[in-house]
């Protein structure tokens, strides 16, 4: 184990010189990935040097998302306390269902959890569990409004029409989620978003009041806290009282920026968020730990047990069963997922965790203002988001950002809302300065002024 520690530690040290003088990797176009590089597999081993250079090459091969260069998804930086944490968990290989298995870490994510409830609002009634990724969070969300709605789907299957509701800006994994739970695709509502993107509380109360009339169960109503293209926050407090007035199960999503919770600034775009059944968030994209990291909290634990307990019914519980959070997840076997999370909130402190939600809204101001303030550049995105979108001189944003890839330049993604592309820069990545946001800008202009060949966009009300 000593010599694979030290065989780390100099892959590591030389990727992060590298990283320091290169900050994007060669781009290798997919169809000749296996010709630049050796992955195949083969009878024979290999010596020792032999196999150090093949790590080493698959590393520095690698799409750098540690660098200031990548602004690509909604996660980036590398936060060194965090990555020791994780570390840890892979040295120690706990499995986090029983307290057999997993010992001190059951106590580790019972700590987190606990912590993230107090913050919302939340009494002991309250619980939560970690699952491999958002997606899966919002997955146990609706598994658990479908069963709170009909409690007998769980056994005899889906006997009912149900529908669920979400924003048109919210995120794929819910009619994908809908597939699964056996509510089907077609049953998801996509509700209208206000000019800043979000849910529109009308159209909601007029959709659910049209399915009731139509003999549908509504099941869930799905609110994003950051939408993965505008960083918008559904308005959850005016939802509320239509989600109460038709007993609906409410969920908020808030994979991308759920964590302003820790922001005593930015908190109030949760407004609301203590009324809601349940909640989740990544510390994957804004806190910075490593992927993946996605908390699931839902008010009434009692449901949780109820929608994933095996055997034990809820009132057989004992105080070991508390302590063995396979009764409460998706999966069987599971990472300490925890353990990233809580090393780096142990480290500095719920102060800390704030001064990292703060910085990303400090630098998108930095961000948005440099957008507004530079004539060849529009606007698309609106004030506390730390996504900015927009377009430059026209061009085609698709095109402009492929070339931004291939020529091995920045990594960014475009986006698209009613019809208009554009660039969305997130200002996720905590460890970037001013300067690494002001930087960015100039190397995408330097870029267009070397690039004369990229094409306008095309108008919307081009005629022909
Ligand atoms: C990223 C994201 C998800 C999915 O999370 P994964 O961890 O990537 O599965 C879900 N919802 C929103 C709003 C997101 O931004």
């Amino acid at each position: 184990m000593e010599k694979a520690l030290q065989l780390f530690q100099r892959i590591a040290k030389d990727l992060l010189e590298d990283e320091s003088k290169k900050r994007v990797s060669d781009y290798i176009p997919s169809d000749e990935l296996y010709n630049k590089l050796d992955l195949e597999l083969q009878q024979d081993p290999l010596s020792k040097e032999e196999f150090e250079e093949a790590l080493k090459e698959l590393v520095f091969a690698s799409p750098r998302t540690a660098t200031p260069a990548f602004f690509n998804q909604l996660f980036g930086g590398r936060n060194e306390t965090a990555v020791l944490g994780e570390l840890l968990s892979v040295l120690l290989n706990n499995s986090m269902y029983t307290y057999k298995a997993a010992g001190a870490a059951v106590g580790v994510e019972k700590s987190v959890l606990r912590e993230v409830c107090k913050i919302i609002g939340w009494s002991e009634k309250s619980d939560g569990t970690f699952a491999s990724g958002g997606s899966l969070t919002n997955f146990m969300a609706m598994i658990m409004a479908r069963d709170t709605t009909l409690q007998d789907v769980k056994r005899r299957g889906m006997h009912a029409p149900m529908t669920v509701y979400t924003s048109e800006g919210s995120h794929y994994s819910i009619p994908k989620n809908a597939s699964f739970c056996g509510i089907g695709r077609d049953q998801v509502r996509y509700i209208p978003t206000d000019e800043k993107g979000r849910m529109i509380p009308e159209e909601l109360k007029n959709q659910i009041e049209a399915d009731i009339d139509n003999g549908y169960l509504p099941s869930l109503i799905n609110l994003t806290a950051g939408t993965t293209v505008l960083g918008a926050f559904d308005p959850i407090e005016k939802i509320l009282p239509i989600a109460r007035n038709y007993k609906i199960w409410t969920h908020v999503d808030g994979a991308y920026c759920g964590s302003v919770i820790f922001s005593r600034r930015y908190r109030h775009l949760l407004n609301g968020i203590e009324g809601v059944d349940s909640f989740s968030f990544n510390a994957h994209k804004m806190i910075g730990t490593p992927l993946t990291c996605s908390l699931l909290l839902v008010k009434d634990s009692f449901r949780l047990f109820d929608s994933f307990s095996n055997e034990a019914s809820y009132l057989y519980q004992t105080e070991t069963m508390q302590m063995n959070p396979g009764q409460t997840s998706l999966q069987c076997g599971r990472r300490n997922d925890a353990l990233k999370f809580w090393a780096l909130w142990k480290s500095v402190g719920t102060k800390g965790l704030e001064r990292i939600v703060d910085k990303q809204f400090e630098l998108a101001d930095v961000a948005r203002e440099y957008v507004r303030s530079h004539p060849d550049y529009e606007l698309h995105s609106f004030d506390n988001s730390i996504s900015i979108c927009f377009s430059y001189k026209g061009l085609d944003s698709k095109e402009l950002c492929r070339e931004l890839y291939e020529n091995n330049t920045l990594l960014v993604s475009y986006g698209e809302v009613k019809g208009q592309n554009f660039v969305r820069l997130v200002t996720i990545n905590a460890q970037n300065t001013k300067n690494d946001i002001l930087d960015f800008f100039r190397t995408l202009e330097e870029f267009v002024s070397g690039h004369s060949g990229l094409t306008k966009k095309k108008s919307l009300f081009s005629s022909h």
